[in-house]
């Protein structure tokens, strides 16, 4: 049973979908206002991992992820440089996707933009208007949270503080300032707007989530994500905004994942202690080693930045290359044991139920790097055969289809000549012939072949 725990209710609750065997998942995008930081990427990568869990659990996810292209940063940031909003926003879409690429996070089913969804937002704030949990004042329309009973439900924020009638212009504040949230902005000078039936203007940030999701997901889906600093006002505002218009329950599951910080702080472009995908880059980190360090502390638990456990992280990334190498080019004998076969079933097992129990990461980790420690030992003592081999590296891979760690191209094993080449040189080697062992590197070089000598013995690359 998969369980999940729920912002919502306060508890792990077991996880049932409204249709069986299918998921709707609706994830908070990036604002798109200047470059996207590694914070962001730890909820893009919980996100993925939750949804690569349900994909290998059997389960056909839909999942969207939204694009704020106007609100009040954005707007800020396109009149800095004195242009036009679409022109700022879009080199930080494209590097947006450029990054989440190299970072194996799989492509949700719609990336859909704020600004591409006027007319549906002002088909909501009418209907809110309409049902009288909105109101106009000074050309602005705002949500009257005294109106909806249940706001709080999500944030806990208690009620009875509330000044009914006091009202918010940005969209993002604290919640000792839970006012009256604006749905729609009214024309101002500088700021690009939208003509509907109840005037000129653009939308507040919340509203595009509430939107987006209900027209691709449906009014009520199962699974609603974002960081922690989502809860609230935003996600809190979608529930009144979106439940006030359908009269229905918005979503069954929220998930929130704590923050990456640094030095105790929360990541944030405003406090100037961030890194971007470019610094990692530059720093020679391989992305995929960020995926791991990002993923593989518990999604609700803070995860403190630093260098040396970026540098740990490429280590254990590492050892599961090697042990694939290592199985690949072993020359095993033919035959199989039962023991590999029970031993890959049990940490399968354990896999699963680490990330079934509210995506305990730790437990699915100890699993992969426990049977690496196992069968390394069985290798050693010679009890690891060919069909053995072939097995580990497909339950390798399946662990893969979940945290996305490895590179997706596979070396191909090279060719019986090859070897038997690489092996020769070994033997050189060991005779202290070094005339032969530099002649055979060079030949197998010019088949584009690099050899390596490292402490644990050779190694091959395709140049
Ligand atoms: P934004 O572009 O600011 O709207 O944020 C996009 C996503 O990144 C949201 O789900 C945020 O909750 C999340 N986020 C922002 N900063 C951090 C951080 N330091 N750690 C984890 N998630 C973050
Ligand atoms: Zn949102």
């Amino acid at each position: 049973m998969i369980k999940f725990f729920n912002t919502l209710s306060g508890k792990i609750e077991p996880f049932k979908p409204i249709v069986s065997g299918e998921v709707k998942l609706y994830t908070c995008g990036p604002t798109v206002y200047d470059y996207p930081h590694i914070g962001n990427f730890r909820a893009y990568i919980f996100e993925d991992l939750l949804k690569r869990f349900l994909v290998f659990m059997g389960y056909k996810v839909t999942q969207v992820m939204n694009i704020t292209d106007v609100d009040d940063k954005t707007i800020r940031g396109a009149n800095a440089d004195e242009v036009e909003l679409n022109e700022f926003t879009k080199k930080f879409i494209g590097v947006f996707f450029e990054n989440i690429e190299a970072l194996n996070i799989s492509k949700a089913d719609h990336y859909p933009r704020a600004t591409e969804h006027i007319p549906e937002m002002a088909e909501m704030i009418k209907g809110l208007l309409e049902k009288g949990y909105a109101y106009k004042k000074d050309g602005s329309i705002y949500f009257s949270i005294e109106k909806f009973l249940g706001y709080g439900q999500l944030s806990n924020i208690n009620l009875e503080e509330l000044r009914p009638g006091q009202r918010i212009e940005s969209d993002e504040y604290e919640k000792e300032s839970a006012h009256d949230f604006a749905l729609w902005k009214s024309k101002k000078e500088n700021e690009p707007f939208w003509e509907t039936e109840f005037g000129p203007g653009r939308p507040g940030w919340h509203i595009e989530c509430s939107v987006m999701s209900s027209k691709y997901l449906g009014q009520t889906f199962d699974i609603h994500c974002g960081g922690v600093d989502n809860i609230f006002p935003h996600h809190e505002n979608e529930i009144a905004q979106s439940e006030a218009y359908s009269g229905k329950k918005f979503v069954n599951y929220w998930l929130h994942c704590h923050h990456l910080v640094v030095g105790g702080e929360k990541m944030a472009k405003s406090k100037g202690n961030f890194y971007t995908m470019k610094d990692i880059i530059d720093r020679n980190y391989d992305p995929l080693a960020l995926r791991l360090l990002l993923l593989s502390t518990h999604y609700r638990k803070m995860l403190n930045f630093t260098f040396e456990a970026l540098g740990q992280s490429d280590a254990s990334l590492q050892r599961i290359k090697d042990f694939l190498y290592e199985l690949r080019n072993h020359p095993f004998e033919e035959g199989e044991s039962k023991d590999v076969s029970q031993l890959i079933d049990e940490q399968m097992n354990n896999f699963k139920k680490g990330l079934s129990n509210d995506l305990n990461i730790s437990v699915a980790l100890t699993a992969i790097f426990d049977m690496i420690r196992k069968v390394n030992i069985l290798i050693s003592q010679g009890k690891v055969y060919s069909k053995d081999a072939e097995k580990l590296i497909s339950s390798i891979r399946s662990f893969d289809r979940v945290l996305a760690v490895l590179p997706e191209e596979e070396e191909e094993p090279l060719p019986p000549e090859i070897m038997k080449k690489i092996e020769e040189r070994e033997k050189a080697r060991r005779e202290n012939n070094y005339t032969l062992a530099d002649e055979i590197r060079n030949q197998l070089l010019q088949q584009g072949i690099v050899l390596e000598d490292t402490k644990d013995g050779v190694r091959w690359k395709r140049k």
